[in-house]
């Protein structure tokens, strides 16, 4: 399937501020700002990452604000262009070396605004990631909340069926459960998944330090969680070739490859990559042994709550880039209730 994935969302007339030019810190510069931030990650408690689009570009799948983004290029009335599709992409630099840092104990919960399934086939455990604004790969019961990670694109997005049922079989075992699948990928105006924001909020109060790679931060609410760890009284750390919309609330600002400063980091930090040996999926923290994505595995999570107002919740803001061409920055509040679930494992056949 095409990594367009975005030409199968509704037309949305705001899609931020898109084609901000790059900057990059000279090697000079960067390597101070990479010794800074290992710095700050070893004296830190809880290192919380945000991840977006630009974690994935180094391994040909676009991003959407840089200058051949998705929306940049749709601005100029020009396509987009894929040197891969999702299923044949593999974990970039990034992607394994984040597996490394929470494997090493310095990492302890990833947010992603990803819908490449990158960070799920990477073997990252996924009860410590949140994709909030869904997984092309992932699809979930509208009846019991039961999410199947398939070895194939899902096909279908906006949350909309996927002409697949659940075939769980309920603990009294009469008959499986055959509610509708459905695409958890999200349109503009669908409700962020409740479990996933719930937990992403929960570690940004959390962590002492933030680190942001590869994001805008333009999008609400996603892009506003670090600024939940800065209130706290913890620390943000940037790392994007673009100005961001939250630069201003950083202690670290790093123009950079984010390939070339994870490369640098994991050497300070003596911290080992993982090597990626085909697409596995890891449930938990706590589980032995990653498996192959072959055959999926389940999991059971609590059926979404649908949130009001959306819209204005994940609106672009139309007047956010300022007079001096930075970002304008706004602050954000996103009260919810917690509705977390116990995770059950379960394999499929
Ligand atoms: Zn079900």
């Amino acid at each position: 399937m095409s990594v367009n994935y975005a030409a199968g969302l509704s037309p949305y007339a705001d899609k931020g501020v898109c084609g901000l030019p790059e900057v990059f810190d000279n090697p000079e510069e960067r390597k101070a700002k990479v010794e800074t931030l290992a710095q700050l990650i070893k004296e830190s408690q809880y290192l919380v990452v945000h991840s977006g689009a630009g974690i994935s570009t180094s391994v040909g799948i676009p991003d959407f604000r840089g200058p051949k983004g998705v929306w940049t290029l749709e601005e100029k009335g020009e396509s987009p262009h894929f040197e891969t599709t999702f299923e044949d992409a593999r974990p970039s630099f990034t992607h394994m070396a984040l597996l490394g840092l929470q494997r090493a104990g310095y990492l302890k919960y990833l947010i992603s605004q990803n819908v490449d399934g990158l960070h799920v086939r990477s073997g990252f455990p996924r009860d410590v990631l949140s994709e909030l604004h869904g997984n092309m790969f992932v699809e979930e019961c509208e009846k019991c909340g039961r999410q199947y990670v398939r070895e194939k694109v899902i096909g279908v997005m906006g949350l909309k069926p996927t002409g697949r049922h659940c075939d769980v079989v309920r603990s009294r075992g009469l008959r499986a459960c055959r509610g509708k699948l459905m695409s958890t990928i999200l349109d503009w105006e669908d409700a962020l998944p409740d479990k996933d924001l719930n937990k992403a909020e929960e570690a940004s109060r959390r962590a002492d330090l933030a680190l942001t790679l590869g994001t805008s931060l333009q999008i609400k609410p996603s892009g506003d969680l670090p600024l939940f760890t800065k209130r706290k009284g913890g620390k943000l750390a940037i790392v994007n070739l673009q100005a961001t919309k939250h630069d201003k609330h950083a202690h670290l600002r790093i123009h950079s490859y984010v390939d070339d400063v994870m490369k640098q980091l994991m050497e300070l930090l003596g911290v080992d990559i993982p090597k990626w040996n085909g697409p596995t999926v890891c449930e938990s923290v706590t589980s032995e042994s990653t498996t192959d994505v072959k055959p999926p595995r389940a999991v059971k999570a609590k059926k979404k709550v649908k949130r009001d107002p959306i819209k204005k919740e994940r609106k672009r803001d139309p007047t956010a880039l300022t007079d001096d061409g930075s970002v304008k920055e706004e602050t954000v509040s996103v009260k919810r209730e917690r509705a977390d679930s116990p995770v059950q494992l379960k394999l499929e056949k």
